[in-house]
């Protein structure tokens, strides 16, 4: 992408709403606008970031087993007074009277839904198990909107939706989504930490958040230290083997983890100092095994081996894609702006071109460009007559893992500089090592 076509709307001043960093960086490099209160417009840098942050999600629940299908956005009333939840959700539920006057919401959750789908096409305990999920826009009428899209009104969730025989079965599949979990977090650069949880309106009895943790966090949470260092499942973990799993869930539950609403002081307290993490933390994820909660009142049955009809056993399954992605600016940035993980970073290599018309500089910086795009890397090239001070400034601020600086002194040596945004070092070096040092 060349910088003089693209639609980088950067702010130079600190936007006043901005309490926290992430939404301060945010709104500064051009990744999100405001449309209303807790309603954002996800401009192309950051939809960028969010089309990468879904896809990792989008392959480790496949690798899972998950299959992907989409459900729409706005809901009939009718399945939820089914349910039993349309009066119990409450004020968060934004509800819509449509023009033949029906009873319409904008979906907070899916439940309702993906239970009836259930129901309306599996009858044999031979399909099970299935766990089907969505990456799909959510509406919730939060009370206090704030730090931009960390909480926000209009947010996406991937939301999946676990079906089975038996609870064993369905503890099965909690775990699979569990490893699948740690697996997406790490692979966005976080550090998720699972904690018991409250189930709150989702309801049922096992339950875990993942938290990242963070000054800026909204949730009061206590930890062992020891998670710090615990592995993550390898890509080859064999998610059909009840006992790999097993192993996994047993590792990461093994030592203490829970928020507040769960916290248990006088457990937590007997754990040697060294070992204690009181923090504040950051609800990524959070996933729920509820039994025949909605399987019931929805009568979502299935024929057993016995040839007797048995009640499905459910879970589900959420992450917060737009909370991600300001999560992860919280974990990694610095006062200049924001370090992404090479993962998700909107460009993996920012070419700053620092006398733009200068024809030895735009051979180079061409020739930089024409290599690494066809090498299948995201680059931004910033070939505009900005000053060089102002053009160092933005490639900080939206925090390319690499930036590759081209200028007149260096170019008569054959040389370049390529800045790692991380460490902030610089090096000389010539296009070609310059070109094996960013690959
Ligand atoms: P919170 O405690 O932050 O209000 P929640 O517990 O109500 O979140 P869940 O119902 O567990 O949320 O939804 C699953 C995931 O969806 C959350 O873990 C979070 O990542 C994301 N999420 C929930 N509410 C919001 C929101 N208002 N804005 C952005 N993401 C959200
Ligand atoms: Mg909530
Ligand atoms: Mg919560
Ligand atoms: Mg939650």
């Amino acid at each position: 992408m060349r910088l003089s076509r693209y639609f980088l709307p950067i702010l130079k001043e600190n936007p006043k709403e901005a309490e926290i960093v992430s939404h301060r960086f945010m709104l500064r490099s051009g990744m999100v606008r405001q449309n209303s209160q807790g309603i954002y417009t996800w401009l192309p840098l950051g939809k960028r970031v969010l089309d990468k942050v879904n896809a990792i999600i989008r392959e480790e629940q496949n690798r899972s087993g998950a299959i992907e299908l989409l459900m729409p956005t706005m809901q009939s009333a009718d399945l939820w007074i089914e349910s039993g939840r349309y009066e119990a959700y409450g004020k968060e539920m934004l509800r819509i009277t449509d023009r033949q006057e029906r009873a319409m919401l904008f979906g907070p959750t899916n439940e309702e839904v993906i239970t009836d789908i259930f129901r309306s096409y599996v009858r044999s305990y031979k399909q099970l198990p299935l766990n089907l999920y969505h990456i799909q826009w959510k509406f919730r009428d939060e009370i206090r909107p704030r730090f931009g899209t960390m909480r926000s009104r209009e947010f996406m969730m991937k939301d999946a939706y676990s079906f089975d025989l038996t609870r064993e079965g369905a503890e099965h599949s909690y775990k699979k989504m569990f490893t699948a979990y740690l697996r997406t977090f790490d692979r966005l650069g976080l550090r998720a930490i699972p904690m018991r949880a409250d189930t709150g309106p989702i309801g049922g009895d096992l339950s875990h958040e993942f938290i990242i943790l963070a000054e800026t966090g909204e949730s009061e949470v206590f930890c062992h230290r020891d998670f710090v260092n615990f592995d993550i499942p390898p890509e080859d973990v064999d998610f059909d083997s009840a006992e790999a799993m097993q192993d996994v869930f047993a590792k990461w539950t093994s030592v203490y983890a829970a928020t507040d609403e769960m916290h248990d002081a006088a457990v937590f307290d007997a754990l040697p100092e060294g070992e204690r993490l009181s923090a504040r933390g950051i609800e990524v994820g959070h996933i729920f095994y509820f039994g025949t909660k909605y399987s019931e009142p929805l009568n979502a049955k299935v024929q057993g081996p016995d040839g007797k009809e048995h009640t499905v056993h459910m879970g589900s399954y959420g992450i917060g894609p737009t909370r991600l992605v300001p999560a992860i600016i919280e974990a990694s940035h610095d006062e200049n702006g924001i370090i992404w993980p090479r993962s998700v970073a909107p460009f993996e290599t920012i070419i700053v071109n620092m006398k733009a018309g200068d024809a030895a500089c735009d051979g180079v910086a061409e020739r930089l460009y024409e290599a690494l795009t066809n090498a299948g890397q995201d680059v931004l090239y910033d070939d505009t007559d900005e000053r060089a001070g102002a053009k160092f400034a933005t490639a900080d601020l939206i925090g390319a893992p690499f930036q590759i600086i081209v200028g007149p002194r260096g170019v008569a040596n054959g040389e370049v500089e390529v800045k790692d945004r991380k460490t902030g070092a610089r090096e000389t070096m010539t296009v070609e090592a310059a070109l094996a040092r960013v690959a």
